[in-house]
């Protein structure tokens, strides 16, 4: 058996262990088996990593933006430079395939660092005239120590996504990766060692959400939350938050629409990003299309061509370039999306294809898999069409005209990403203006521009993300008004 790896937080620009040496074991999704330990820190370990933080902000939020962008591309270069490496680990960490890996989430988080090194740059504020009476500017001052707490579903990406325009915009953090997924997060430390980031500008904490997570979010120190994760954390955080008046932004969880009419454009390249719509990642991207409406003319020969699809995709070794799925995340998450299938079951769902664990063989046959299910036959109402899933599982609804396809996008309490497929370009405004989402993409899906509004409405979430929003979160703005007269 090879060794167990330890992991180790990074505070004060240094590598540590957990004060309290207690730590959690983190598993190989596609073997099941035990491969590294991480920190479980506690209220000791979150005290020092807020007064490294609060130590290294005044130094950072007076360094130039400049220069504090420069750190960042030099760390998105080290980064680079190692992808595939980091790749590597992503996917063993998580189940993912390493395709997909080093397609998305490692690139992607270069580009975020990139990205917001570039967008600090380039940040502005307003001025407001007084007729001559008075003229008003706005600053917009970093915050001090802030708190960035990602999930285990894009790691890296979504870890880089928050730190990189909180310490772009000149405050310090300290970051809590999730504890399911902490490997790419702790090799990020040893970059921002070797990219020779001041000490305390940025501590990562590991730990259970429990321990560690409740520890960062109460802490006095802490200036603002960033938070990405379930709709039910987000909920907790805001309930210590709010009464603390602590700056808030929570990404939240989905149940997203996949709107299909029948005048859609249904050649291949449409087919592929349709599916990977609604199983990328083993459906484990909070904007994936779990709800598939489908206009009511099309539906049967729509169902059978999406169903031969579907079960044309691999399911396998995350380590195989052929594999279109992976493995679950975890061994709960497993037993969740078991389950949700079995709930599917009783509530008189038909399951199209899957519906049960895929057992790859050879080092697999002790992982976490799940053959991608399509699922028919249920109202808007019940618990398969209303609860986030977060799986390789999705719904078929049949509609039929524009707004009954709206009333049953709209019907459930999460607002994160919709997409619209139709080739009348009245239609896809129309719609896209009626739906109770935060993001909609028409004729396509995941398509990102760095600088546009993330987020979501209802329950899932509160604020945005992306560009001039991650800055404005990042930032207080101050007005200042001078007297003319
Ligand atoms: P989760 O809520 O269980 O955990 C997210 C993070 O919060 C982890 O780091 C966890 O340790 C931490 N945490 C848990 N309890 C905490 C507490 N009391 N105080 C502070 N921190 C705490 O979510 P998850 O299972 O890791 O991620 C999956 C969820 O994330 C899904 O619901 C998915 O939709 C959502 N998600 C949303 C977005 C988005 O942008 N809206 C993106 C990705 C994932």
């Amino acid at each position: 058996m090879s060794e167990i790896r330890k992991l180790a937080n990074y505070i004060n620009g240094q590598l540590c262990p957990p004060q309290g040496r207690r730590w959690l074991d983190v598993f190989e999704p596609a073997s099941g088996q035990r491969f590294a330990e991480c920190p479980d820190s506690d209220v000791g370990d979150i005290d020092v990593a807020v007064q490294a933080a609060q130590r290294a902000f005044p130094g950072w939020s007076a360094t130039p933006i400049a220069q504090r962008a420069q750190f960042f591309n030099r760390i998105a270069d080290l980064l680079e430079a190692r992808l595939e490496e980091f790749a590597q680990a992503e996917s063993r960490d998580s189940g993912k395939p390493v395709t997909l890996a080093r397609r998305l989430d490692i690139p992607r988080a270069v580009s975020n660092l990139r990205f917001f090194a570039a967008a600090a740059t380039q940040f502005s504020s307003e001025a407001h005239a007084m007729d001559g009476a008075a003229i008003n500017y706005t600053l917009r001052q970093p915050l001090g120590a802030v708190a960035c707490i990602s999930p285990w579903n894009l790691p890296l990406y979504l870890f880089t996504w928050k730190i990189a325009p909180a310490l772009a915009t000149g405050n310090t953090v300290v970051a809590k990766p999730s504890e399911i997924t902490p490997l790419t997060a702790t090799m990020f430390a040893q970059v921002c060692i070797d990219a020779e980031l001041p000490p305390g500008v940025l501590n990562i904490v590991h730990g259970s959400g429990a321990s560690t997570g409740q520890a960062l979010i109460t802490h006095p120190g802490i200036k603002a939350i960033s938070f990405t994760g379930s709709t039910r954390t987000g909920a907790a955080i805001a309930a210590v938050a709010a009464p603390r008046f602590v700056k808030l932004s929570l990404e939240m969880g989905g149940k997203n629409p996949t709107v299909v009419f029948a005048d859609w454009e249904a050649n291949e390249a449409n087919w592929a990003t349709l599916l990977r719509s609604a199983f990328a990642n083993q459906g484990q991207i909070c904007l994936c299309g779990s709800r598939i409406l489908v206009q009511r003319s099309i539906y049967e020969s729509f169902k059978c061509t999406l169903v031969e699809k579907t079960r044309a995709l691999r399911v396998g070794d995350p380590q195989d370039p052929t594999s279109d799925l992976g493995a679950l995340v975890s061994r709960a998450h497993f037993d969740k999306i078991m389950g949700h299938i079995a709930l599917a079951r009783e509530e008189g769902g038909k399951i199209l294809c899957g519906g049960d664990a895929a057992a790859p063989e050879g080092r697999c046959a002790g992982g976490w898999f799940v053959a991608p299910t399509l699922i028919e036959g249920l109202g808007p109402g019940c618990r398969t069409n209303q609860e986030e899933i977060f799986g390789p599982v999705a719904t078929l609804i049949p509609f039929d005209g524009d707004d009954e396809a709206v009333a049953l996008a709209n019907a459930t309490n999460y607002g994160l990403a919709a997409s619209v497929w139709t080739s009348n370009l009245t239609r896809a405004h129309r719609v896209a203006a009626r739906l109770e989402s935060g993001i909609v993409w028409i004729n396509c899906w995941l398509k990102r521009d760095l600088r546009t509004p993330f987020g979501g409405v209802k329950q899932s979430g509160v604020g945005r993300e992306g560009g001039v929003d991650a800055l404005r979160f990042f930032t207080e703005a101050k007005n200042v008004c001078i007297d003319l007269e």
